[in-house]
Order: C-alpha cells, then sequence, then structure tokens
C-alpha cells in the first residue's frame, strides 16, 4: 500500500453498503485516514444513479454527500464489461435484469446472454471519484477475467461467482476478502487513487 500521508484526516465513503465499506476500510487502513460511511450522517440524500457513465454516477454520489457532510468525500461505481455483448452490462450491472432484480437475477441472465458463446472475455472496471470543495478527479481500476460457465463459491457478492480473474483458478467468489482487495478493480481505484494523493500534493492539500 502506498504512503500517501493522508493519516488522521477524515474522507466519507458515499455509500450505505457494509460490504463496501469494509472494503474501503481494509484497503485504506494502512494510511491511518479515518473513513466514515453515510450512517455517520443522519439525514443524508439518497443518491439516484442515473448517468450513463460511471465517471457520471461516481462523480453525482461523491459531490451531493461532500456538500452536505463538508468532508471530502469517496464514492465509487462499477460496471462488469463482458467482451462479446460489446461491454454490456457495463453502466447498467446493477439493474440489469430489471428494475426490482437481485443479483442472482443478474447472473441468470448473464449465463443465459453467454450461452453458446465461447468468448468469455470480460473485466470489472471501477472509478472512484473523489470530491473536495476544489473540484472531484477520478481514479479508475480494471480486473480482466472470463466469464464462468456455472456460479462457483459464495462469498463476495453481485457478479463474483461468475467472475475468474485472469491468472487464477478460482473465481472472485471463491476468493476469501483480501486476496480479491489485492486484485480487484475496486482495489485497483483505490491504488491509483493513493498514488495521485502520494505524488500530487495540490490533490493532498485539498482534503488536508
Ligand atoms: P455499484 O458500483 O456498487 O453500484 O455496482 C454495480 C453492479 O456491479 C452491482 O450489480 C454490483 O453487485 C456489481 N459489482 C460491483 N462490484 C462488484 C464486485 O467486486 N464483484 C461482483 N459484482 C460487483
Amino acid at each position: 500500500m502506498k504512503n500517501a500521508q493522508i493519516s488522521n484526516i477524515t474522507l466519507v465513503l458515499s455509500t450505505r453498503n457494509p460490504g463496501k465499506l469494509r472494503e474501503f476500510e481494509a484497503l485504506l487502513a494502512p494510511t491511518g485516514c479515518i473513513i466514515r460511511s453515510l450512517d455517520a450522517f443522519p439525514g443524508a440524500p439518497d443518491v439516484d444513479e442515473n448517468c450513463d457513465t460511471l465517471d457520471g454516477n461516481a462523480a453525482k454520489k461523491a459531490e451531493i454527500i461532500m456538500e452536505f457532510t463538508g468532508y471530502p468525500t469517496l464514492a465509487d461505481d462499477t460496471g462488469l464489461e463482458v467482451h462479446a455483448l460489446d461491454g454490456a452490462p457495463g453502466v447498467w450491472s446493477a439493474r440489469w435484469a430489471g428494475p426490482e432484480c437481485t443479483p442472482a437475477d443478474n447472473r441468470k441472465k448473464l449465463l443465459s446472454a453467454l450461452q453458446e458463446i465461447p468468448d468469455r472475455r470480460a473485466r470489472f472496471r471501477t472509478v472512484i471519484a473523489l470530491a473536495t470543495p476544489d473540484g472531484t478527479t477520478f481514479h479508475e481500476g480494471v480486473c480482466d477475467g472470463q466469464i464462468t460457465i456455472r456460479e462457483q463459491g459464495n462469498l463476495g457478492f453481485g457478479y463474483d461467482a461468475l467472475f475468474r480473474p485472469d491468472g487464477h483458478e478460482k473465481t472472485f467468489a471463491q476468493m476469501d476478502a483480501p486476496v480479491k482487495n489485492a486484485i480487484s478493480h475496486r482495489g485497483r481505484a483505490l491504488q491509483a487513487l493513493l498514488s495521485a494523493l502520494e505524488t500530487n500534493p495540490e490533490l493532498r492539500s485539498q482534503i488536508t
């Protein structure tokens, strides 16, 4: 983990998802910064993720919450981009199988969309937006892999049981959290953010 020199700095994470909070806390623990999720801010607005890009959704979630809390705020948006489906479901990954769908519905739809298709290449892409009063910056992480032909594993969440990262025998849903975090799209996007904070004093000064 990079030494981003942000020890004791408070950052808000624009999410109510406890799984995501755990991942961010684990990845940022070595920096010594303090992470607060939306649970620490009663009355924080719900932000509708209705943009058609990952950057747009991440910026919207970060900026609205930064305005509300007054703290520098991080937000992420992730899409699963399947090569044979021209990058779908992409930014629509969360509700791909319908407005009220479950993650299981999405996985079922993915398996059926790829039935008979030998090209199983896919990638997860995460964009993290960091909103401060001086502006918003974007930090991206990608993890390339393959869609498996059936679900494997019951750890993780979302599409994890169908995604095997390149160079690994197991799906994300068969990996313990620290193993997944070290290679995941979200982990890499956070590393990119920490590198930017380490090498860019101007960006660092916006949050300190
Ligand atoms: P969001 O960025 O949290 O809104 O995620 C968008 C969609 O991608 C949701 O369906 C998530 O379940 C899925 N997703 C995000 N990150 C991951 C991951 O690390 N593994 C599997 N699915 C994910």
